[in-house]
């Protein structure tokens, strides 16, 4: 399935925009060019949303979110960037885990399962890409996932 990146992000930005205006956060989209991919549209969908609530959740307002999408050789690199409250160095490692969530996600009761990281992982994965995330305290997290432009379907989700 051919996906148009550019579409598949406004739609999520345009879903989430009044819950990041609500919570009282700058929600931004910034796409280099025009970006193509094969791939699963719903789950590429997902893995953005996951993304997105995580922004808004773990980030207290007034914040920054922001979307860039830009071509990297023959791959697109996609960024989900938060101006929030970050992960300790200690936890980065463990982020991506199954159920793994951080103490303050725990003591907050901000609800959530520790999953959706795990999902995104996975949906990074099928798709032959990559996802890493670089975090300061008090500053901010940003997710990386590189995605090939072509990809070669293995096997069904
Ligand atoms: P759920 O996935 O059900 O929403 P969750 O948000 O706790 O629950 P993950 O999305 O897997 O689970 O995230 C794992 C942990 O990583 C979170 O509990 C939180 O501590 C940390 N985390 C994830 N995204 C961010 C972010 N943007 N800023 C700060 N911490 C984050």
């Amino acid at each position: 399935e051919l996906v148009n990146l550019n579409e598949l992000v406004a739609s999520v930005a345009e879903q989430f925009g009044p819950l990041a205006e609500l919570e009282g956060h700058m929600l931004r989209v910034a796409m280099a060019e025009e970006l193509k991919l094969t791939g699963d549209r719903e789950r590429l969908y997902q893995l953005l949303v996951i993304l997105l609530d995580n922004a808004v959740k773990y980030t207290p307002p007034p914040g920054h979110i922001l979307i860039t999408g830009a071509k990297q050789g023959g791959h697109i690199l996609v960024t989900v960037e938060d101006s929030g409250q970050g992960i300790p160095p200690e936890d980065l490692p463990r982020v991506f885990d199954r159920f793994y969530r951080g103490d303050k996600a725990r003591s907050r009761e901000k609800g959530g399962t520790g999953l959706g990281l795990a999902i995104a992982k996975w949906i990074v994965e099928k798709h032959g890409g990559k996802i890493g995330v670089e975090s300061t305290v008090g500053a901010g997290t940003k997710f990386s996932i590189l995605l090939p432009v072509k990809w070669i379907k293995r096997n069904s989700f």
